[in-house]
């Protein structure tokens, strides 16, 4: 499957392109309070060696904008600030972080906004114009009676527009709702009329499972139709499970490949092993692994092979001992018990290998986008803008 990603603008937050042909980045968010720099500092930590490559932390007060300096000396990917309502935050935020996440929608008269754009030039970073359901822009609201995916769309436009007449460009957009038609919605009509990178994500998704579920629904449906510069996968969870799905669901859809992409058989009535049991333990104890590779574990050698061929490496049950296959072809049997111990030596050996091949210092991430026939703005679908998903109609590059 070819995607034809949008040509968006590319601007820069911090070490990390955004927009234009660089790689999809995965965000995610700390949970402590910022204040509390070890404790934010330690998720921070544990998002870095997750693969997450921009962390934003919530700044609602002083106490957290005080906290900034020590913070972004001891870390290693951009810090984006979130910010509502009390723009003065934003203006001593700039000083610190790489880019500063504002609420048009709650952050009061426009001169305010105008103080954070100067404070943001000043310091030359992004700002991102963060639209959300909840917090519409008034007369926008009127228009429409209530939050709708087209007034979602104008009310980020008409933010977006101000801001060029104020010679502002540097930027990037999020239109976050929860209701996964109402999100996709919005993006897309968003998309027909702006050239800006976009930071997808359904807002307040949910649980660890049913976040994931909405999100991948969401946030894939936009990538696969080529919309989406960056995204956040939020949950109700430990925030290193988002970037874990964020890498899951652009691993499905080829965008870019990170790490171990552990595949398991569903099991069934001739199962030798505990297929369930082992793939959880090999996800878990090859999550330190970059370079991309497969790895399956099969219940059974009847079609284990042959189901596996896919993979770089894999296991397949059987009475007393199993298989060791590598790219579908038998390497040797092993005893049962013996089988994960076997397979987690051979994948770290066979990383071990990749990584000194690997070239790209990115985390061995690649992408299939091709520029060259990417639709430009406007161009899709001659803008059409169709308000229910079933409406828009299939996009150039997507089969
Ligand atoms: Fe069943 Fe074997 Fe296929 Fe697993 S690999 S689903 S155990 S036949």
């Amino acid at each position: 499957m070819h995607i034809a990603r949008r040509k968006t603008k590319q601007i820069q937050v911090g070490s990390v392109k955004i927009g234009g042909d660089a790689p999809i980045s995965i965000q995610s968010m700390t949970i402590p309070h910022t204040s509390d720099v070890k404790a934010t500092l330690e998720q921070i930590h544990q998002l870095e060696r997750a693969g997450c490559e921009l962390v934003r932390v919530a700044v609602p007060n002083k106490e957290s904008v005080a906290a900034l300096p020590s913070i972004k000396s001891q870390m290693t990917v951009p810090l984006i600030a979130d910010i509502h309502f009390d723009h003065r935050l934003a203006l001593k935020a700039a000083a610190v972080v790489d880019c500063v996440r504002i609420n048009p929608g709650n952050i009061g008269p426009w001169w305010k906004m105008m103080e954070v754009v100067k404070a943001v030039n000043d310091h030359g970073i992004p700002l991102r114009i963060g639209v959300n359901s909840g917090s519409l822009d008034r007369h926008v609201l009127e228009k429409y009676g209530y939050p709708t995916a087209e007034a979602l769309a104008e009310s980020a436009l008409m933010t977006v527009r101000a801001l060029e007449d104020a010679d502002f460009t540097n930027m990037k957009v999020s239109l976050k709702a929860s209701d996964v038609h109402m999100a996709v919605d919005a993006y897309w009509h968003f998309s027909n009329h702006s050239h800006y990178p976009l930071h997808l994500g359904i807002t307040e998704a949910g649980t660890a499972q049913t976040g994931a579920v909405k999100s991948a629904l969401g946030i894939g449906w936009l990538l696969m139709n080529g919309i989406g510069d960056t995204f956040r996968v939020s949950l109700a969870a430990d925030p290193v499970e988002e970037v874990r799905v964020g890498y899951e669901i652009l691993k499905s859809l080829e965008l870019r490949r990170r790490g171990i992409t552990v595949i398991a058989c569903p099991t069934c009535g001739r199962v030798e092993i505990d297929v369930v049991r082992m793939a959880n333990e090999l996800e878990q104890r090859l999550s330190h692994i970059q370079v991309p590779l497969t790895v399956s574990v099969l219940g059974c050698v009847v079609n284990g092979i042959g189901e596996g061929k896919e993979a770089d490496i894999g296991i397949a049950g059987g009475q007393g001992a199993g298989i060791l296959f590598k790219k579908g072809k038998l390497v040797r049997k092993v005893p049962s018990e013996e089988l994960v111990e076997t397979l987690i030596q051979e994948v770290e050996e066979m990383a071990k290998e990749q990584q000194g091949q690997i070239k790209d210092s990115s985390c061995a991430s690649f992408q299939t986008s091709d520029t060259s026939k990417r639709p430009q703005v406007g161009q899709v679908n001659g803008g059409h803008s169709p308000s229910r998903l079933n409406d828009i109609p299939v996009l150039p590059g997507i089969r």
